[in-house]
């Protein structure tokens, strides 16, 4: 049986990132990038322009750079399967992981990197829109800077969703927070914060229903009981982390996220680490994710020459 030093599975900045530095250590690892539904590359692949890497100062297209990561992981000797991993045992070592081919793997370390989706509203043309970066985004960290001087919504009603707002006012004209009860789950700070932002505008019990565009770039959504002009719809309704192939055989928060040790990737099985989204509620950046991607493959390699590699 050959054992592996360390399987990777995800395919996004964190997983692209332990892949370079684990395959630098000359670990040699296997990178499961993952496929349909799952898209390799994770969430840059259904963006457009992304401003915010380090190093890009004129900016690069979320796929372009999921392909340069990618191209220096296999350069130092990252071996890639477009499949998915469909199984897995944890509960010894070696860990057994099968592939959705069928084939057993066995490895001392998995890197799990599996990230995290926003969820959507499930309406026609938001994913196309979001994908071409023509006025549906879900996030506004990465997107908010596009709408300078112009009349955008928020669609949620938890923090995430007021943080936007609040993070929106900086550029747009106007920012519409659309949510479906009277209610929030957000914290009363930021809702008073909110509701004391003269561009902030509320329109609760309502719904997106429809998306509207003029010059295929959206131009309205259609709520139940009127129509909004927008140039930028945020889906702000919670992220769905990948974690369910993880269930019953490590700790998730109720959210789902995975539970790593202290500001290690150290999950609380010995040999198995988790990084970017798939661990991380709250900065959710393909900055961090590569960083935490990072973390985990150093502390994969030192756990491994702690037994002896
Ligand atoms: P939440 O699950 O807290 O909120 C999601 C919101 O989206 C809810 O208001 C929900 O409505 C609404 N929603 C869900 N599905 C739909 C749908 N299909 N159509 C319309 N609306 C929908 O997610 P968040 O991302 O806001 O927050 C996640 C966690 O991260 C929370 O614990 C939050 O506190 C934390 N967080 C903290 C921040 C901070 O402290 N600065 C910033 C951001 C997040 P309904 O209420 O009706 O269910």
């Amino acid at each position: 049986m050959t054992i592996r030093n360390t399987v990777i599975i995800g395919s996004g900045p964190a997983g692209w990132t332990a892949a370079l530095y684990t395959a630098r250590a000359t670990l040699k690892p296997l990178v499961f990038e993952g496929s349909a539904p799952n898209l390799p590359g994770g969430q840059l692949m259904i963006t457009s322009e992304v401003e915010n890497y380090p190093g890009f100062p004129k900016g690069v297209q979320g796929p372009e750079l999921m392909t340069l990561f990618k191209d220096q992981a296999v350069r130092f000797g990252a071996e890639t399967r477009t499949e998915n991993i469909v199984s897995l045992n944890l509960s010894k070592q070696p860990f057994e992981l099968i592939s959705e081919n069928g084939d057993k793997i066995h490895t001392q370390t998995v890197i799990l990197a599996m990230g995290a989706n926003a969820k959507l509203l499930g309406i026609p043309l938001e994913k196309e829109l979001m994908a071409r970066g023509a006025g549906v985004s879900a996030c506004a960290t990465c997107d908010g800077a596009f709408y300078k001087n112009m009349d955008v919504a928020v669609v949620g009603g938890g923090d995430t969703a007021f943080e936007e707002a609040q993070f929106l006012t900086r550029f747009a004209r106007s920012v519409t927070l659309i949510h479906r009860r009277t209610d929030f789950r957000a914290s009363k700070i930021m809702i008073s914060r909110a509701q004391s932002n003269p561009k902030i505008r509320f329109e609760l019990n309502e719904e997106v229903q429809e998306i509207l565009t003029e010059n295929n770039q959206l131009s309205h959504v259609r709520l139940k009981n009127k129509t909004l002009k927008v140039q930028g719809l945020f889906v702000a309704i919670g992220h769905q982390p990948n974690s369910s192939l993880l269930e019953g055989q490590l700790q998730l928060h109720p959210t789902g996220y995975i539970k790593t040790l202290g500001q290690s990737a150290k999950t609380e099985i010995e040999g198995v680490f988790a990084c970017g989204d798939l661990q991380d509620a709250v900065y959710r950046q393909a900055v961090t994710a590569a960083g935490s991607g990072c973390q985990a493959a150093i502390d994969c390699e030192r756990y491994l020459e702690s037994k002896g590699h």
